[in-house]
């Protein structure tokens, strides 16, 4: 079967290879199969190991759902009674994480901070200092409305000082930069399948220090479908999910850590980074401008400033990208009209030359001026 291969640009889900398509082609089997439970214990494991965490210290818990499940599980599963949590807020993903505290009514302080650039430590500190009651802090490793990457060491550190553990929202970064729980000082973290490991969507997974999971067995119960201890609890007893499992997904994301370790964790990274210098080459060569300093982003995601042109139609852009087999995005900024391009999934720097082709024929067709422009001039 030959299948086309269309170039995602977007934050995920991202382009995965036909041999991670294809896994997912399997004989019908019942999820409660002793053999389905051996694909998902390895499966466990993989995930821990990708951020470098000892397996008798932290462990993995795998759910059905898209990312944001797990922002939801780590958030309402781990507060323990009489603490609160803190959110570095710096983002739309930071904001989703501030939104679901309210929907579950839970007590939370908020550190809002410059979407454009890294948060200020010296404000997190005192937040912590002068409140001794915060059981978690809260932070988006790389912010994908943006593209801004977060000290999360830094802040995983000030966390510890003061007695609260550190949850990182690694979701547009997990198994894409390298990362060590240890050395960035994260108790728990998070992914989902369709982004960093290039699989399918629909599996998502917690990795976390398994003493603190432990504990929050006794923890407030917030929700019944969504709780960590509990699927935790069912996965150590029985090796499986609490419920029925994304099946064809799992077969999938198998494939997909294989061709994550056949890869390699640092060719990985390097290969991320090409497909952004690709990018960067585009956006210099057209005289496009990014909302955020280079210096500042994680180098996965960009957000690119719409320029001054009556021409410029985002949605025409994209549509004729689309029908040429290129999918961009629109952006997640309040106060700038933007539009995003991600480095994620299994392709390289030359679909990113093809894809520029691709791009000035869409705006040739529409007569946006090249090189772009924007009516302010650029203050650097
Ligand atoms: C993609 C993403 C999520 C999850 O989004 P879903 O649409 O639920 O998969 C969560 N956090 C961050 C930072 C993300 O990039």
């Amino acid at each position: 079967m030959q299948l086309e291969r269309n170039i995602l640009l977007n934050p995920g889900p991202s382009t995965t290879t036909d041999t991670v398509k294809m896994a997912q082609i399997v004989p019908d089997i019942c999820p409660r199969e002793k053999e389905f439970a051996d694909i998902m214990r390895p499966m466990r494991d993989e995930f821990v190991k990708i951020v470098h965490g000892d397996i008798e210290e932290y462990t993995s818990v795998l759910f059905c759902g898209s990312g944001t499940i797990c922002m939801d599980i780590a958030l309402n599963s781990l507060l323990e009674e009489g603490k609160r949590a803190l959110v570095i807020n710096n983002g739309s993903y930071s904001q989703r994480a501030v939104d679901i505290l309210k929907y579950y009514n839970m007590p939370f302080l908020e550190a809002k901070q410059s979407v454009i650039e890294p948060p200020n430590l010296i404000e997190i500190e005192n937040i912590l200092r002068s409140n001794k009651d915060i059981g978690y802090v809260y932070i988006t490793y790389h912010e994908t409305g943006t593209g801004l990457l977060n000290p999360v060491k830094e802040v995983g550190k000030i966390a510890h000082k003061y007695g609260a553990f550190l949850i990182a929202d690694t979701t547009s970064a997990y198994a894409m930069i390298p990362i060590n729980v240890y050395e960035e000082n994260i108790d728990f973290c998070m992914a989902s399948a369709q982004k960093g490991i290039m699989g399918m969507t629909g599996l998502s997974y917690i990795i976390g220090r398994r003493d603190i999971i432990e504990r929050s067995r006794n923890f407030p119960k917030r929700s019944y479908y969504c709780n960590l201890y509990m699927q935790y609890e069912f996965f150590e007893a029985t090796g499986e999910m609490h419920f029925t499992p994304p099946v064809q997904t799992i077969y999938a994301a198998k494939q997909a850590l294989k061709e994550y370790w056949d890869e390699g964790e640092l060719q990985k990274w390097n290969r991320h980074r090409r497909i952004m210098s690709a990018i960067r080459e585009g956006i210099d060569r057209f005289g496009f401008r990014e909302a955020l300093e280079r210096s500042v982003q994680a180098g996965l995601v960009t957000a690119i400033l719409y320029p001054d042109d009556e021409n410029w139609d985002f949605e025409k852009i994209h549509d004729y990208c689309y029908r040429h087999g290129f999918t961009i995005y629109p952006g997640k900024m309040q106060n700038h009209k933007t539009f995003r391009l991600c480095a994620f999934g299994a392709i390289d720097e030359q679909d990113i030359k093809r894809f520029w082709h691709v791009f000035e024929d869409a705006m040739r067709e529409n007569r946006v001026s090249i090189p772009v422009v924007y009516n302010e001039v650029d203050d650097e």
